[in-house]
């Protein structure tokens, strides 16, 4: 399904198997070839979704607003093909390996911020980013959506995996994954989903713009 894919992301092998790849510093000890790494789905929902052949809208060089960056593992790969990436990320220890990450990419801008309180770094990430990518498996993930919805231009992209489990452990996901869609049409429209399972269990990837 390479016809989803942004510029700069590209199938290519590695030990004989195709996998996606973008040309960058190795993050998570992922194979390389030359300049080239492999971006893991395993390891990435939104690298599960592009795998998956889902409408991402990403074309390459757009302005990033990334939310829940952990170490880096996938907002590394969004920088290698992107513009401007604000990674924001609330817990200090992965934030250290994200920083290291962040050192051979000058456009990867790392905030150990909340993603809950978007008026901690207004001042920070410009207004009107073509994308949000979400993925922090917290609960209240449709409420975070919601609050960054500010930061996103008329015609962006919301990308956001969302984790049932971290909703809530003893529902079903199916029913965790209606709430938050019907949550979500709040202040956006969906476009597409897809189950993830196939990369990672009990997800939702979610491709939504702005109401
Ligand atoms: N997106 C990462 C990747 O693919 O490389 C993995 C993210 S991990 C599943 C979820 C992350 O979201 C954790 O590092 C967690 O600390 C972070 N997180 C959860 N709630 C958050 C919040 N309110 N603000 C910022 N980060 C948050």
């Amino acid at each position: 399904m390479s016809e989803n894919l942004p510029a700069g992301v590209e199938r290519r092998a590695f030990d004989g198997t195709e996998r996606l790849a973008t040309r960058g510093v190795p993050v998570y000890g992922e194979p390389t070839d030359g300049e080239w790494r492999a971006w893991n789905p395993n390891r990435s929902k939104l690298g599960a979704m592009l795998e998956l052949g889902m409408e991402t809208g990403l074309e390459g060089g757009e302005t990033v607003l990334y939310l829940g960056a952990a170490s880096g593992t996938t907002v590394s790969h969004v920088a290698d093909f992107a513009g401007p990436t604000y990674a924001v990320e609330f817990a200090a220890r992965p934030v250290r390996d994200l920083l290291e990450a962040a050192e051979s990419r000058d456009r990867l801008f790392p905030l150990l911020k909340d993603a809950r309180k978007p008026e901690t770094y207004a001042h920070v990430v410009e207004s009107d980013v073509d994308v949000i990518v979400q993925d922090v498996a917290t609960r209240g993930q449709a409420r975070v959506a919601l609050e960054n919805r500010r930061f996103l231009a008329d015609d962006g992209r919301l990308l956001l995996a969302v984790k049932a489990r971290s909703e809530d452990v003893t529902r079903e996901p199916s029913a965790v994954f209606e709430d938050v869609r019907e949550e979500l049409s709040e202040g956006y429209e969906i476009l597409e989903t897809r189950g993830l399972e196939a990369y990672h269990a009990d997800h939702l990837g979610i491709v939504a713009r702005p109401r």
